[in-house]
């Protein structure tokens, strides 16, 4: 695998199964552009934009934007030129309208999706790391209440995604349970030997 390869790729996982973490040195192994859509919400809330100032509530309470927003949100980026060698989609999509939006966005330049890791992680364990990641990062969505109705959101909005991508064959299940250097370990294991099949 060469880091130029061609790479269409999304991470799933609950809220605090360290996406972020391993989404960045997904990016950095496949030499892709990383798209993350919790990180475009609040890049534009920081920033007062209309959008941020539309979705600023939502995020602080663990709701997702509107399915709508979002695929047009997403639709844009990945009609952009440095999308063109791959990219990885960290946080969507989350519902099932979000994956039909986005195979028509794909379809329209005949792309698929090569691969979707999936980091399983213990609910237990997510909400204590999320409350650690509040001491540390201070994120307004990391309140005990809001994480624990996020993990009801992921549960009842994006775990039925995972069967989906199951059935396509393209997915790729990894204990994210140990270090981060572990994990990531897996995952390029894991990923590599998909995408070479
Ligand atoms: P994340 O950083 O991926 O945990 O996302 C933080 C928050 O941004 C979520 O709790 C949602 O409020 C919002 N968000 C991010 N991605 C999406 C998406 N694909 N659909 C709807 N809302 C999203």
């Amino acid at each position: 695998m060469t880091e130029n390869h061609q790479a269409r790729l999304l991470i799933i996982g609950p809220p605090g199964a360290g996406k972020g973490t391993q989404a960045a040195r997904i990016v950095e192994r496949y030499g892709v552009p990383w798209i993350s859509t919790g990180d475009i919400f609040r890049a534009n809330i920081t920033a007062g934009t209309p959008l941020g100032q539309r979705v600023s509530a939502l995020i602080e309470t663990g709701k997702l934007v509107p399915d709508d927003l979002t695929n047009e949100i997403v639709a844009d980026r990945l009609r952009r030129d440095d999308v063109a060698g791959g990219f990885l989609l960290d946080g969507y999509p989350r519902t099932v309208d979000q994956v039909h939006a986005l195979d028509r966005v794909l379809e329209a330049d005949a792309r698929t999706l090569d691969a979707v890791v999936l980091l399983e992680v213990d609910t237990d364990v997510v909400v204590q790391r999320l409350l650690k990641r509040a001491e540390v990062e201070g994120r307004v969505d990391d309140t005990e209440d809001v994480i624990r109705h996020r993990q009801d959101v992921y549960a009842a909005q994006t775990a039925p995604l995972i069967d989906l991508f199951e059935a396509r064959g393209i997915l790729v299940t990894v204990d994210g349970l140990g270090s981060v250097d572990e994990v990531s370990e897996r995952i390029a294991t894991a990923l590599d030997a998909k995408l070479e099949a």
